[in-house]
């Protein structure tokens, strides 16, 4: 028997864990001393495991390549050779015909690690030519990237997930920590214990909302008026640090005059947040000696994202909440890994290391690295995953390579997306189970899993961790970074690493942010935060000291705009409000999860809608009973969840269920700079279903 140190791969809390393995079966799971998480692992950590001993409970596990020769047509196995030549052939033929930029790619924010995903993007940039390569990101905390960048300089949590429980005010908004990160969640919890004020903003009384000092039950999809409405109370009542404005930050007086619309009372109505608790919000903040604001998708999952997330900066800003221990931005990323396929330049306008694909120095520096003609290198940012419909209906994509990524279940408006499959000429699909995406492939190219290979990955506080392989796989399935350089070096371009540190010093070579961050420094259990810069550096628990920004005047630009509705309100025909939300035992498509007993146990199909029984009551629906969810775009089955925590008029449901799949009445609505769906508004109507 031995004990295997790795790192949870679900949230990005990034705890440390060791898998106990015995005969190359893992037997269970025990919680490590990492920086993140001190010993303590939620259900999904302790009991998220044991796909990894093929217990094929929702979907068969990818064993040996196949191809589908035509559409429509039946999976064939075939080797690798066979299958890395076909699918090379194929993509070749398609950029010879389509020009590189009709192929897609996605990386992967799952288990993957980043070493896999800077070779992803580096074989989308140096080989197939183009920046069209892009990660879940693009639905979750993409406006929280763009945001920052623009206010502060940098798109990633300002603080430490330790500091959050030294922090004296939490001001948390959109983000039901409880659900989706529950070591954060601890964290929230110790801070309580020590004194913190907690202030919440959700429409749902989630499970923080119930320790919170203060719960602002807005109204869902008004976030920019009561951010708005904040900046206006720290100004009217001189609550702002002035000194620091003055000193540290740009754009004041236009910051101003936007907010002066949004005093407290004028959006008592909007926001059905009265002026008082808003009032009162703002003062506990600005009183507090150290404030950290927290959000999650429930900020970021809007059409107006980037700017509320802009506004939430300013705030921080007006406050001099920034620079320095216990304080600081929050936006708590999602996926285990999807600050990590940021990191890595999975993303279709920056390089690894978070360089500028259209600047001509970076791109010189990269094609050298990688021996190309910088010339060859495509001087324009390419596709989001969110586009990829549209342009494929407009001819733009032909080709989609998709590694660890689920678009069939997790984008929004899935007939839109299922439109576009049926027209794409080739889909190549890199995973571990046979998901809803990967049923619609024509290759398939099965990967290990995490459990079955090692790695970095980064958690949500900028820290890099470092995995390990716990057990040998058992089927013909290789390494997703092998398996991109040999479809690199059948493509013409000659691809080979010896193991995960000759990619991850490759990277750290052409990264300056990163450089200092060497494997030996991460050891078993380190956490190095970057920016790690030099060999020296201990890495950077949190960002901005001396309230140096890296924007371009190194100054805070202060921030707010005009709130906007969202794109569809409820009507008669469709009364209600839909909202995508968490279940605390599963994990995004639920391809893992899902095939984990203990995890299915406590929530398996349909899913189920939470709904105020007020609600349910007057629609004639009973707790339990299935009801038909549906929007302007689709119609699922789903089973209703009284719940007295959520208010009136709308509705939850998570995304990850093959029966009831929520998506099919999301709609788009994107974010204007982020391009992420509005996922978190929709109108539906329920009926129920008799069951007699
Ligand atoms: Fe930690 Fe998140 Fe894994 Fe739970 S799911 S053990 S909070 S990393």
């Amino acid at each position: 028997m031995k004990k295997i140190t790795t790192v949870c791969p679900y949230c990005g809390a990034g705890c440390k864990m060791k898998l106990v393995v015995d005969n190359g079966k893992i037997l269970r799971a025990e919680a490590a001393d990492g920086a993140t998480n001190q010993g303590e692992l939620c259900l999904k950590g302790y009991y998220g495991w044991d796909f990894l001993n093929d217990t094929k409970l929702l979907t068969p596990r990818l064993t040996q390549p196949l191809i589908r020769r035509e559409k429509g047509g039946k999976f064939e196995a075939v080797s690798w050779d066979e299958a890395i030549r076909y699918t090379a052939q194929r993509l070749k033929a398609i950029k010879q015909q389509h020009g590189a930029r009709a192929i897609m790619h996605t990386g992967s924010s799952r288990g993957t690690g980043n070493e896999t995903n800077y070779v992803m993007q580096k074989f989308a940039r140096a080989v197939i030519g183009n920046n069209n390569v892009d990660c879940c990101a693009r639905v979750c905390h993409g406006p929280s990237v763009a945001g920052l960048q623009a206010t502060l300089g940098n798109g990633a949590m300002s603080n430490s997930i330790g500091d959050i429980e030294n922090s004296k005010c939490l001001l948390i908004i959109g983000y039901n920590c409880a659900d989706s990160h529950p070591i954060v969640a601890r964290r929230v919890l110790k801070a309580k214990e020590k004194g913190a004020q907690i202030v919440v903003c959700d429409p749902r009384r989630i499970e923080t909302a119930r320790i919170a000092d203060q719960h602002l039950q807005i109204n869902n999809g008004c976030n920019m008026a009561l951010v708005n409405a904040f900046g206006h109370v720290l100004i009217e009542e001189n609550l702002y640090d002035r000194d620091y404005v003055a000193k540290y930050t740009e754009g004041f007086d236009a910051y101003r005059r936007q907010v002066a619309d949004y005093a407290p009372e004028t959006v008592e109505q909007l926001t059905g947040v009265s002026a008082r608790q808003i009032r009162q919000a703002m003062r506990t903040y600005a009183s507090a000696p150290s404030a950290t604001i927290m959000w999650g998708m429930g900020v970021t999952q809007f059409g107006q994202a980037v700017d509320v997330v802009k506004g939430l900066a300013s705030l921080a800003l007006l406050t001099g909440n920034l620079g320095r221990a216990n304080v600081g931005v929050g936006p708590v990323r999602g996926q285990n890994n999807v600050q990590g396929a940021c990191d890595m330049g999975v993303l279709p306008n920056e390089f690894p290391g978070y360089q500028s694909v259209t600047d001509p120095a970076v791109r010189a520096k990269f094609a050298a690295a990688w021996g190309i003609d910088a010339a060859g290198m495509d001087p324009d940012v390419g596709y989001r995953i969110t586009e990829v419909p549209h342009l494929v209906h407009e001819g733009k994509v032909k080709a989609y390579y998709i590694m660890g990524e689920d678009p069939l279940q997790t984008e929004a408006d899935l007939s839109l997306v299922r439109s576009a499959f049926d027209a794409l000429e080739f889909i190549v699909v890199q995973d571990i189970f046979m998901t809803k995406t990967a049923e619609r492939a024509d290759v398939i190219l099965p990967s290990t899993s995490w459990g079955e290979h090692g790695g970095v990955f980064s958690c949500a506080d900028r820290g890099f961790q470092r995995f390990e392989k716990a057990i040998e796989p058992q089927y013909n399935v290789k390494r997703d970074w092998e398996i991109i350089s040999l479809l690199a070096t059948e493509l013409g371009y000659p691809m080979h690493y010896e193991d995960n540190q000759q990619i991850w010093d490759e990277m750290r070579e052409l990264c300056p942010l990163f450089y200092g961050a060497t494997y030996e420094k991460m050891g078993e259990l380190g956490h190095i935060q970057w920016p790690c810069t030099t060999l020296e550096s201990p890495g950077t628990p949190y960002l901005y000291q001396g309230n140096q920004f890296t924007t371009p005047s190194g100054k805070g630009q202060l921030f707010a705009t005009t709130w906007r509705a969202p794109a569809e309100v409820p009507d008669a025909a469709y009364p209600l409000v839909l909202c995508t939300v968490r279940e605390v035992g599963h994990y995004s498509c639920r391809s893992m999860t899902g095939n984990c007993a203990a995890l299915q146990t406590l929530a398996d199909e349909p899913g189920f809608v939470q709904i105020n029984p007020q609600d349910a009551a007057a629609l004639g629906v009973g707790d339990q009973q299935l009801v038909w969810v549906a929007s302007r775009r689709g119609k699922v089955i789903s089973r209703a969840n009284y719940n007295e925590r959520i208010n009136l008029g709308a509705v939850y449901m998570t995304y990850q269920w093959w029966i009831g799949a929520c998506n099919e009445l999301t709609q788009e609505n994107l974010d204007p700079i982020s391009k992420t769906p509005e996922t978190k508004y929709c109108a539906v109507k329920l009926e129920a279903i008799d069951d007699q």
